[in-house]
């Protein structure tokens, strides 16, 4: 961890970080459904230094079977 090298990409080590109230997410890039990105799946499948959006690029949706996703960390809603 660390800023070491703040110009380049996120890399999927990251997704071990998070933020009290946000969970990782990832969209699709064809009909925009969001879903919990798969932390532990990434990590096992790409390790931890791989570009976030690269991996995230290889998710295939479960709603239109298009292959490709934005990853962010998005905010949960409030629990009520
Ligand atoms: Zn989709």
């Amino acid at each position: 961890m660390g800023s070491r090298n703040p110009d380049r990409l996120p890399q999927t080590g990251m997704l071990r970080l998070g933020r009290p109230g946000h969970a990782w997410v990832a969209k699709c890039f064809g009909c925009g459904r969001k879903s919990l990105l798969p932390v532990e799946r990434i990590l096992e499948r790409f390790g931890e230094r791989v570009p976030l959006p690269r991996a995230a690029a290889r998710l295939k949706c479960g709603g239109c079977g298009r292959v490709g996703a934005a990853a962010y960390l998005g905010e949960l809603p409030e629990p009520p």
